[in-house]
This record gives C-alpha cells, structure tokens and sequence, in this order.
C-alpha cells in the first residue's frame, strides 16, 4: 500500500472546479475570497464572522478511531469520504442540506518520509493534491517564521546583555523546519567568538510540533492569537521566573508574520465538495486538529460538518472534546469511529504482516479495543458513536458480517463503508447512519449536550489520574517526585486550571505500544510533565515522545520527481 502513486493518479486525472463555483457552492462571492490560483483560496476571517452571525451552526461529526496499526486505518479517507457521501444523500434528501470538510494541513516531514500526504486516498481525495501536500499556501511558513523570530529574539536578548537574566539551561522554545531532520535533534549554537551570540545547547523540532501550531489552530481571532502567542513561557530566569514571549516584546511581530495565514483555506474533495484544510498540530504534544476558524467556518457555511481528530479516540477525540470543544464551545452531534478488519486482527494478536489472511476469530478477538473507545464515547462523553468499518481491498466478506453482526449485537451503529474504492456514493449507508445518530442526538444547544471527562477546577494530578483510569482503563497513574514538583509549579505560576494534553503512544490503550486490545490492570507512567501556556493546556509525556522525527533509509523522497511538463510525480 502506498508505494504505488495510484493516489496522485487519480488526483491528476480530477477535474477540479474553480475555486470561486466552490466559494459560491456556500454563497461566497468572489469578492469574499482570496484565491491562490486557480484552485485554492483564504476564505478572510471577517466574511467568516458575518456568515456565523447569519447562519444556525451546522451539525459538527467527529471522525476517530479504534487504536491503529502504524499504517493508519483511514480517518482521512473516511472523514473526505463521509462529507462526499453527505452531499450525495442531499441529492435525493435535499432536506439534508450541504456538507463542508474540516481537515489539518499536511506536514512536509512525512510526505518525504513514510506515511506520504494526508489528503486522503482512492477515490476519497482533497485536491490539487500535490498542492496540499507540499507548502499548499505557505501557512507553516509563516508559522516557522514566527517559532523562529521568538527564538531569535530570546537569543538577542541574552546577546545584548540578558535584562531579564535568562537562564540559558532553562530555555524552553525550540527552532523549527517541516522537515524530518534528526541531525537537528541536539545543536550547538551561538559558536564563533564575541558576535556569534551566547553558545548553548538547542534542539529543533518539527513545526507541527510547536506550540505556535497549537496556539494558532487555537485561536479565535487575530486579537486572540496575539494573547496566547504573547502567553508562551520560552524561558524561565535564573531565579525560576516564567519569561514569555510578552516579556522578550515579540508577539505583535509574531503575529504579524500570521495574520494572513490565520484565515482558513477553501479547496474542493474530488466530488466538489468544499473542504477547509487549516493548521495541523501533532496528536501527540498538542491537541492534533485542525484550526478553531476552520471548523467554525464550515459550522457557518454548511449543514454538515465533518472533522477528524488525529490518533485513536482515546487521544484525538478526548483532546478534541476536552480541549478544543471546551475551548470552542462546540460539540459534536455524533462520532464515528473508524475501524478496519486489519486492526481488529492486530487487536485479536494477529502480527502486522499477516493482516491481509482471511481469520474471523481473530477480528471478533480484537473487538475488545474498538468497543473500548465506543463505549467511552458513549458513557463519559454522552455521544452516539457510529463504526465504520473502512473497507479494504483484501478484506472478505465473511469477515465483514460477522464484525458486522458484533456490534449490532452490542447496540452499536455500524456500516462497511467502500469511499476509497467508489467515492461518495461508497459512503452513503455511512451517511445514513450519521444522520440518524444526529437526530438523536437532537437539537439541544452544544455547550448544554457537552460532558467531559474531567472539571477543569480539578488539581492537575487528579485531572491526569481521571483521563487514565476513565479513558485508558488503567489502574492508577505513576507520577514520580520531580514531576509532582513540576506540577505544583505551574499550578503555582497559576496555570492550575488548565486542561491536559497527554502524549503517549496511539497503538495502545496503555502506554504499552505492544499491549493490544482493551488491557485493564496498567499503570501510565508520567515522565515528564509540560506547560503549553499559550495553547492552554499541560502537556503529560508518557511514552516515548518524537518531536523531530527522522527519515527511514528509504524515504518516499527518493521516489518523488516532475516530469518534463512539469508534473509531480510519485506522492502518495
Ligand atoms: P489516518 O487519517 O487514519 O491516518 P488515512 O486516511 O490517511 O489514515 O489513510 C492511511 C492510508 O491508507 C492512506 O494511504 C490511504 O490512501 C490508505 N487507505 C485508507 N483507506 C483505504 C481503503 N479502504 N483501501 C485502501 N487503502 C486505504
Ligand atoms: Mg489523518
């Protein structure tokens, strides 16, 4: 899977429609946008304003999943998918209305390194494709720039004699590139005598990783990305006092470098669906979706909205519900949880490369894990959850009934869904099944159906402890003196009442990238803790965590060209 451009193919042979039938499918004037070529557009956040003060918000569908296996189980797909597959619905169902993507922008350091892009597959694709996928309209420039200008400035200040006597072992803002670079990893800086500024140990991150990405997709104007970039602690002083972006006088040039790129970006799905792809923080260290303006957009300008949040649901959609809906005040009208016959196997102790084999029991066996993550989503949370199981070329159909026929039996919606073969119509029993599960979740206003898994006014101990043994299923937490000690710190420094985010792996419920199914019983040991003051939430490391990843000996890179006419070519 993947090594073939089947993906890029289709994407080439597309039709697109131009950007501005796209911006009138939401009645958006051409004046409204502000196209790149032919096929892009920012849609600015002032038309967007105006369009939520005139609008009812539309119905948001969270798409998640059961704990993958490292090939991923189609989110993506499955989220590009159910949107065509809505729209294809209203075609004898106008009462439906239209339906309007919300998805992250894709990193550059997987496109060259393993996974490839993050603009779908088959038939189920946001395009231009190529585009999307590589620098798309220059948005995670501009956030690099940004990363780095806070960085440069805090060097500058301890160059030109350190007012705020910084404490150069105690710098906590990293430089940034999308690239995957390991060498970059740990750096020496600030080599070369008297002008080459104060020497210290670095490390860059990828930009995804930042907490700018975070606070950006956060944010919900331009007002407000200035006070959360202003809120970041870069540093602390030499007499442990927090020293944040604010204090270095960076966050009106950190903002102006992102005004532009703070307005959302308008493209189209293969089917002409719109679709706003804005902003991608990691899953892991952040809260992994797309920006807070790209969603409220498409809650503007469309009856359906359908996002995915990064990882297995007991990451992105907690972090999605706990963090970004609490943040927003939005809340989902149903979630669909999207599983595949592979993983199933994985989970019933099948190895990754023997997935493909036909073997029901071991697809039964692994249900434990998918029906883990429903029934939270059902019991903490208060949402309906619809699987879909996401149909894969090798899959049988003896195996499809029967996980069918599980969860069926256990109260559980479910539907096959076939999108990355046949497109939007592959999606209709899926769509069908969403809109049912929206209807009972009735009308109520969002911020009086939301239930979270844990209060806010909770000590930060108590919240980690609560995300463990509610989400995970695990029996406590471990954390040790030093953590404990930083905990007390931030609660201190008064950031007490912040949300968590937790990094830990997404393969497991446990922190156990081996531990398959749903484990009881386990400890989630914290290493180490994190304040992301400018986000709004405590980062809670348990696992190993990459914020620079690095390539593999044969990167997709080496496969990537254009043609004499100047087309791209190997991408998937
Ligand atoms: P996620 O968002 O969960 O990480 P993606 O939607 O990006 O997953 O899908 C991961 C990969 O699997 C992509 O290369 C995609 O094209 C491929 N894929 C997804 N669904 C299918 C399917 N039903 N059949 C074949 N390949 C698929
Ligand atoms: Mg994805």
């Amino acid at each position: 899977m993947g090594t073939m451009s089947i993906d890029l193919d289709i994407a080439l042979a597309a039709e697109l429609d131009p950007i501005v039938d796209v911006a009138a499918s939401l009645d958006l004037n051409p004046e409204n946008i502000i196209p790149f070529g032919w096929t892009k557009a920012k849609v600015p956040i002032d038309v967007l304003d105006a369009a939520a003060q005139n609008a009812t918000p539309g119905k948001l569908i969270l798409v998640t999943a059961m704990s993958p296996t490292p090939a991923g189980e189609g989110k993506t797909t499955t989220s590009i998918g159910l949107t065509d597959g809505l729209n294809e619905l209203a075609k004898t169902n106008p009462e439906i209305g239209r339906a309007v993507l919300a998805l992250r922008e894709p990193s550059m350091g997987p496109v060259f390194g393993m996974k490839g892009g993050a603009a779908g597959g088959g038939y189920a694709q946001v395009v231009p494709m190529e585009d999307i996928n590589l620098h798309f309209t220059g948005d995670f420039a501009a956030i690099a720039a940004a990363n780095n200008l806070a960085a440069t400035m805090l060097d500058n200040h301890i160059h030109h004699g350190n007012e705020l006597d910084v404490d150069p072992r105690r710098i906590h803002i990293r430089r940034v590139v999308d690239l995957n670079d390991r060498a970059l990893r740990n750096v020496t800086i600030g080599l070369g005598g008297l002008n080459g500024g104060v020497p210290r140990e670095d490390h860059f991150d990828i930009v995804v990783a930042s907490e700018v990405m975070a606070v950006f997709c956060l944010a919900t104007s331009v007002a407000d990305l200035k006070e959360r970039l202003g809120r970041i602690v870069v540093a602390h002083s030499r007499d442990r006092k927090p020293i944040t972006v604010s204090d270095i006088g960076a966050a009106g040039a950190l903002t102006a470098l992102l005004r532009d790129a703070l307005a959302p970006n308008l493209v189209q799905t293969l089917e002409h669906t719109p679709a706003f792809i804005h902003g991608g923080p990691f899953a892991n260290i952040a809260h992994g979706c797309n920006s807070l303006l790209a969603t409220k957009a498409a809650l503007a300008l469309g009856d359906w909205v359908v996002t995915e949040a990064g990882f297995g649901a007991d990451l992105g959609a907690e972090k999605f519900l706990d963090i970004k809906c609490r943040a927003a005040g939005i809340w989902p009208s149903a979630v669909v949880v999207v599983a595949t016959l592979r993983a199933l196997k994985y989970h019933g102790g099948v190895e990754v490369a023997d997935v493909q084999t036909p073997n029901t029991e071991a697809v039964l066996e692994g249900m434990s894990n998918l029906v883990h993550h429903c029934t939270n989503l059902r019991d903490i949370f208060g949402l309906t959850p619809v699987v879909c199981v996401n149909r894969f070329p090798s899959d049988t159909d003896e195996e499809m009934a029967a996980a069918l026929d599980r969860l069926h039996g256990l109260g559980i919606a479910a539907v096959e869904s076939t999108h990355w073969a046949d497109g939007g119509t592959g999606a209709v029993p899926l769509a069908e099944a969403v809109v049912e599960a929206a209807e009972n979740a009735g009308d109520g206003d969002a911020a009086q159906r939301a239930r979270y898994s844990y209060e806010l006014d909770a000590p930060l101990e108590d919240k980690i402890r609560t995300i463990a043994q509610r989400i995970y299923g695990a029996a406590d937490v471990d954390i040790p003196a030093k953590v404990r000690r930083k905990l007390k710190q931030f609660a201190d420094e008064g950031y007490g009442d912040l949300p968590i985010c937790v990094a830990k792996t997404q393969y497991s419920l446990s922190t156990d990238p081996t531990l398959r199914g749903a484990p009881t019983g386990h400890i989630i040991a914290v290493r180490d803790v994190r304040l992301s003051a400018g986000a709004g939430f405590v980062v809670v490391i348990a696992g190993d965590i990459m914020t620079m990843p690095g390539l593999p000996k044969e990167p997709s890179a080496l496969k990537i060209d254009v043609t004499e006419d100047g087309d791209i070519t190997g991408l998937f």
